[in-house]
């Protein structure tokens, strides 16, 4: 099995270097044995020192959230079809989606599947939509959820989640993963708490990396919205400054890469899922997103794969 991982990832490795000489860093990744080609870009194996690295960060980001006593809830990478049909994400995001088929057949059909895969046919075409989807952004399944437990207290909420999360956006970039874990506080009330909540963490998301001895810069952003009319939706998030990101370079020192968001949802979640707060008004919401691995990957692209050494101040940020 090993060894058919290792043709494949030569392979992919060749292809991809006829075509562009930029994936050195994600070679390298492979080389040191950090990330695991699994034959599909974007697709990755972590090493333990990877692991290490991330629950260093994940620590940095706890200690720095601890003050506000979030609520802590973790789901699972995937979530109700139903909400995530509600919640819009087809109507913006279609070209990232992933679905779960699974085989729903009899005995017959089951004859046939497999006589499909041995010819190489297209054995999928049977494959039926389940109940769940993969989740695009850890804070998606919250939203129904916490308005499930009725109108928000007078103080608002504010939640600490993580989750891996799926975007069907292959890439030779390692800092673009299909699979990949999003850490976020999710701030729900009334427009002045979250507009607080999300100045406070782009004071604090600055720091945090400053702490790491990172260079970044901070940008306004737009979501990759679909299409035509996704263009007009980006411009207004833009001029309507929803979104900042926290950019530092990683594959490119021209295009730096968002390793955290700030986003402001003003009442969409709130409106879509029926969450008020103590007033009966429709709530608002904000969200910070970490990119778990793109931390981790702007931390060995800066101090090197040799984490013995990286900067004390870094390792003391990092593990205490
Ligand atoms: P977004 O919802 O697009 O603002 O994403 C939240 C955070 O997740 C971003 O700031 C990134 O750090 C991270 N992220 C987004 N897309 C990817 C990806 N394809 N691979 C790895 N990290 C990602
Ligand atoms: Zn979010």
């Amino acid at each position: 099995m090993l060894d058919t991982l290792e043709k494949t990832n030569t392979k992919t490795v060749a292809a991809a270097e006829l075509q562009s000489t930029g994936t050195s860093f994600l070679d390298e990744l492979f080389d040191k044995g950090l990330l695991i080609a699994t034959g599909v870009d974007g697709l990755y194996g972590r090493s333990g020192l990877f692991e290490e690295i991330g629950e260093g960060f994940q620590a940095l980001v706890s200690r720095y959230g601890k003050a506000d006593e979030p609520e802590v809830v973790r789901f699972p990478p995937a979530m109700n079809r139903t909400v995530f049909e509600k919640s819009g994400y087809m109507k913006s995001f279609p070209q990232l989606a992933g679905t779960v088929h699974c085989f729903c057949g009899d005995a017959a059909n089951h004859i046939s599947l497999l006589q499909t895969i041995e010819q190489n046919g297209d054995w999928t075409a049977g494959q039926v939509a389940s109940e769940i989807v993969l989740t695009p952004a850890a804070c998606y399944p919250l939203y129904p959820a916490a308005a499930n437990r009725g109108p928000l207290p007078a103080e608002g909420r504010l939640f600490d989640l993580m989750s891996y999360c799926f975007r069907h956006e292959p890439s030779r970039d390692p800092a673009r993963q299909q699979l990949f874990r999003m850490r976020e506080f999710v701030r729900m009330g009334t427009p002045d708490q979250v507009t607080e909540f999300r100045a406070t963490w782009l004071e604090r998301g600055q720091k945090l990396i400053g702490e790491l001895c990172m260079p970044f810069k901070l940008d306004v952003a737009n979501d990759p919205f679909f299409g035509r009319t996704g263009k007009m939706l980006a411009v207004n998030q833009r001029d309507q400054r929803l979104k900042f990101e926290l950019l530092i370079p990683i594959e490119s020192e021209e295009n730096p890469t968002a390793c955290l968001s700030f986003n402001y949802h003003q009442d969409h979640f709130g409106k879509t899922f029926g969450l008020t707060t103590d007033t009966g008004a429709v709530a608002h919401t904000a969200c910070v997103g970490f990119g778990h691995e793109r931390v981790i990957l702007a931390l060995l692209k800066h101090h090197g794969t040799d984490v013995k050494r990286w900067p004390a101040s870094v390792r003391k940020a990092l593990w205490g």
